[in-house]
């Protein structure tokens, strides 16, 4: 007999995984289906930040930009242990739009139009007005900056996740408290509609043991990012806009970190980026490599030639710094939606398909995020959406608690993490799941600790070696495409 939902979201990513707490705020059960680890793709290896927006004033795009305050406001009020604020800094040496005056008045619009910014944040989580420093200030909060022709910086404030890897498997353990179902290492494989074209749900194979389910909604929604397109592949309408890919990837560097503040630089080469180079664990964390991507969804991944370039983008913007790629810790990869095929511009929103709208089953949509900032608010557009076309279906939204963060203090070691972990969390299924995803002992896990994390988990020897091998190949720093 197959299970009944009032929703299925196929991908447990920061998108499905919103979706499924805001289907939870307004009385619904829903199914959340994952063919890997939830959160282990796009949104384990983002730059961890929580954008408010202020590179949207440029182009005034104030919807953008209100749309990115408010929800960074959200992510600071409801998760603040896992969100916390950000300074950062850009040096400015009066080329084109980076001249102090202009950001001043930048700083001024950014302050005046944000004004309700800090309500309902603890004391510490409130986010100052910026400033413009000058050229001495500079020097003291970013030793090695560019000193040549430097006419000061632009200070201000955003807000990052050093752990977005724990931020959502709290959001999944709340979305789980009210009306989820969440199940790990089960691939959706097809729909399946009713003769009248009405969704009916989706066939899915558990992946440990091969069998398969019919789980039943008559609502679904496709959030599988990167995978959005293949999901739908076959309906009839246009899934193109869903998900152009392309590759973006971010590095941690086996160095101390430059600043206490996020670093936006410059890139010098012709049509280089403004960079990140951002504090993370003490070490430096620099953002975002972009390409084209023209393969499949699988494995992204920058080659080796484009990792050093991107080196080479750093060490040129920040004369001296000479990193190389022997010290690189980690490289993070995923694709983002691009603007067109083939291309490495980003797209500028995100896309909501009703495929009943469309010639496709009713009652299926798709989504295509653009930003980890904008999930919550994407999930709520497309209750939105939906409540409309099914009057009476959902209940007012319920409000949000302030969620407690992990019981362990931040500082706990290997053995309390894992404990904690293993105690809470009925989705473990491979030590990787524990490891990476529900503590933060990958950073530097030794084999002891590895052991240790496997034994908590009480395989038998043939299992928990398999188990440690594969987890070995998961903490790989980079496996760069030749
Ligand atoms: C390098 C980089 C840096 C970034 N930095 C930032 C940043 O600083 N701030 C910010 O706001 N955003 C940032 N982003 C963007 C952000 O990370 C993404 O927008 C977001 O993580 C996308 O989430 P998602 O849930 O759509 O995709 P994913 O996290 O990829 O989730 C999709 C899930 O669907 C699952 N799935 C696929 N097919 C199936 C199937 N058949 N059955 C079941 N499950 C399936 C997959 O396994 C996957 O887990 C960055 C992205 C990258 C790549």
């Amino acid at each position: 007999m197959a299970e009944k939902f009032d929703v299925i979201i196929i991908g447990g990513g920061i998108y499905g995984i919103t979706l499924a707490v805001e289907a939870g705020r307004r009385g619904l059960k829903s199914l959340l289906l994952e063919k890997g680890d939830f959160g282990e793709y796009t949104s384990f290896n983002s730059l961890k930040i929580i954008h408010g927006g202020l590179r949207y004033l440029q182009s005034l795009d104030l919807h953008r930009f209100k749309e990115s305050i408010a929800e960074r406001s959200w992510f600071l009020k409801h998760l603040p242990k896992q969100v916390i604020p950000l300074p950062c800094l850009m040096p400015l040496y009066g080329r084109g739009m980076k001249k102090p005056s202009i950001f001043r008045l930048a700083l001024w619009a950014n302050h005046f139009l944000s004004l309700d910014r800090n309500e309902g944040l603890a004391p510490d989580h409130q986010l100052p007005a910026g400033s413009i420093i000058d050229a001495r200030e500079t020097k003291k909060l970013f030793p090695q900056a560019d000193m040549d022709g430097l006419q000061g910086s632009a200070l201000w404030y955003d807000a990052f996740m050093p752990n977005s890897q724990l931020l959502v498997m709290e959001l999944l353990r709340h979305a789980c408290r009210t009306g989820a179902t969440a199940i790990n290492y089960c691939r959706v494989q097809s729909f399946l509609t009713h003769s009248n074209g009405l969704i009916k749900g989706v066939m899915a194979v558990d992946r440990a043991t091969g069998e398969n389910h019919e789980y039943r909604a008559p609502t679904v929604i496709n959030s599988c990012g990167p995978w959005s397109r293949k999901m739908i592949s076959g309906l009839a309408d246009d899934a193109g806009a869903l998900f152009r890919p392309s590759l973006a990837w971010n590095v941690s560097f086996n160095r101390p970190a430059l600043s206490t503040h996020a670093l936006a630089v410059q890139g010098k080469a012709p049509g280089s980026r403004l960079l990140f180079v951002t504090p993370w664990k003490g070490r430096i964390f620099a953002g975002c490599g972009h390409e084209p991507w023209l393969r499949g969804p699988d494995k992204p991944m920058p080659t080796e030639k484009q990792l050093a370039h991107f080196i080479e983008e750093i060490n040129l913007a920040i004369p001296g710094v000479n990193l190389t790629q022997s010290e690189v810790h980690r490289v993070f990869a995923g694709l983002l939606p691009a603007a067109a095929e083939g291309s490495n511009v980003l797209t500028k929103r995100e896309v909501i398909i009703d495929h009943g709208a469309k010639g496709g089953p009713e009652g299926l949509y798709s989504v295509g995020g653009i930003k980890f900032t904008t999930a919550r608010l994407v999930a709520e557009k497309i209750w939105e959406m939906i409540g409309k076309k099914t009057p009476g279906l959902l209940s007012s939204p319920t409000a949000m608690p302030i969620l407690g963060g992990n019981a362990f203090p931040s500082d706990a070691g290997a053995s309390q993490q894992i404990e904690w972990a293993n105690r809470q969390d009925g989705t473990i299924v491979h030590l990787d799941d524990l490891v990476l995803r529900r503590t933060t002992i990958w950073e530097q896990s030794d084999t002891a600790t590895l052991t240790a994390a496997s034994a908590a988990l009480g395989w038998d020897a043939t299992k928990a070696a398999r188990e440690l091998e594969r987890c070995a190949t998961k903490l790989q720093p980079l496996a760069l495409e030749p």
